[in-house]
């Protein structure tokens, strides 16, 4: 029996019935026409390297500049198109009509060997192919994984699914373990840590011991790299990094075993590692969750970068009616779909469309002072008495808030529907 980490207070076990199941993935139809943003989530703006009118291969660089994109479908360059996305950032990106014969849909996939590769060679093939961190702002890998000095650190695969909206996450683990294992190790080497550390929450306790044996399974000259496996609780929020790092800590202490500072991703970044390297592919696809409950069949699908989220949605049978609120990300924290034409990003792990009479969508009422919002807040604050004193000498960065990292438990909670979560985030700043 193995021991299982947690953080000490707070919390929930978020379950949401309009989520896709996480057994199998779909592989959507080829997009038409794809919309290949040149904006990151970041802000960081893309130069592009191709006009209007020119003809693109699958997987050719079409835009650089802290990293890089590429065209997933072959085709021709149509237009840019502008538009303002609901953060009110203006999103630059170009429209490509399929065209023409794939490069590496349907073909044999070459592999290529990484273990004579230095760690700067790794970096500059990882670039190359554009991959960033796979959620959250989309960072550019690379610099991420530079390799530290003598300090001491490890790398954390944290597959640890507290919100059923993780399941593309969860899926990709299932269905291309390998791939994240081997990414795990390319990184690894990448970064030049001490450690890996498989992460998982304790109802994938098998899947968990999988990754372990493949780790062990896959030859590599830096071998034996020390690779554990921790089993941490399933209570959202447990994969943020406060309540990650929380268990991490009681698992060193236990465990006597010094973890030194930790480097965490997630398994799409890792695959995404291993596409790049191991075949040498850019990023081109991913798996989205989508569903909610004005989408007819909620699944796991794998949609080419650039597919318009409409087209998502209608091939999981479209909307039982008209949605009233349609996000990309998990119901808890999801950013506004403004208009259905906005584009699959490398970092859109989930997309959801719900109905009107959804949880969340009822009239906001007084506080009843049931202290619900208390309990579950695992940073231990009182969200009751911070959301009454925004607006009072709050700016961001130096209101009542801090500490407060947005998971949102509280408001989930509160029985009158007060929006305490984004209120009291938005008084301290960026975390
Ligand atoms: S959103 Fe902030 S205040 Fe609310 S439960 Fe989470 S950490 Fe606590
Ligand atoms: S959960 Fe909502 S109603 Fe209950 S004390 Fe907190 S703010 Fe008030």
């Amino acid at each position: 029996m193995m021991k299982m980490y947690s953080f000490p207070c707070g919390g929930i076990s978020y379950e949401d019935h309009t989520a896709p199941l996480q057994d199998s993935s779909k592989i959507a139809f080829l997009p038409t026409i794809s919309i290949i943003p040149l904006v990151q989530n970041d802000g960081d703006r893309l130069q592009a390297v191709v006009s209007i009118g020119d003809t693109v291969k699958e997987g050719m660089l079409i835009g650089w500049g802290h990293t890089n994109i590429h065209a997933a479908v072959p085709g021709r360059v149509i237009r840019r198109v502008f538009w303002k996305n609901a953060c009110d950032q203006e999103i630059e990106a170009l429209v490509i009509r399929m065209g023409g014969s794939f490069e590496k849909l349907g073909k044999r996939e070459d592999i290529f060997p990484w273990d004579g590769l230095s760690s700067h060679d790794l970096r500059r093939i990882v670039s190359d192919c554009g991959v960033v961190e796979m959620e959250g702002s989309g960072r550019p890998l690379a610099e991420a994984l530079r390799a530290g000095g003598r300090e001491k650190r490890s790398l954390v695969v944290r597959c640890v699914f507290d919100d059923p909206w993780l399941a593309a996450d969860h899926t990709l683990c299932r269905e291309r373990s390998m791939a994240v294992v081997e990414g795990s190790l390319i990184a690894a080497k990448m970064a030049g840590v001490n450690r890996i550390v498989f992460v998982f929450s304790h109802r994938e306790l098998e899947l968990g011991k999988i990754f372990l044996r493949q780790a062990g399974g896959i030859p590599s000259e830096d071998s034996p790299l020390p690779v554990s496996l921790v089993i941490t609780g399933s209570r959202y929020p447990q994969r943020n990094r406060r309540e990650l790092e929380i268990a991490l800590r009681n698992y060193e202490k236990r465990e006597m075993t010094g973890l030194g500072s930790l480097m965490i991703l997630g398994p799409a970044t890792l695959a995404a590692i291993y596409d790049a390297v191991r075949l040498r592919k850019p990023v081109l696809d991913r798996y989205i969750a989508v569903g909610g409950s004005a989408v007819k069949k909620p699944q796991v699908m794998r949609v080419r970068i650039g597919t318009r989220i409409g087209e998502v949605f209608a091939e999981c049978g479209g909307f039982v009616a008209k949605p009233r609120r349609i996000a990309s990300g998990s119901p808890l924290q999801g950013r506004i779909i403004v208009d259905l034409d906005e584009p699959v990003m490398k970092t859109t792990y989930a997309a959801f469309a719900m109905l009107d009479n959804h949880a969340g969508f009822f009239e906001q009422q007084n506080c009843i002072g049931c202290g619900e919002c208390r309990i579950v807040c695992p940073v231990g604050l009182d969200p009751e008495e911070l959301y009454k004193k925004i607006g009072r000498n709050s700016p961001a960065g130096q209101g009542p808030g801090q500490g407060c990292h947005g998971c949102g438990c509280c408001e989930l909670v509160c029985p009158s529907r007060i929006p305490l979560a984004a209120a009291i985030y938005s008084t301290q700043g960026a975390s």
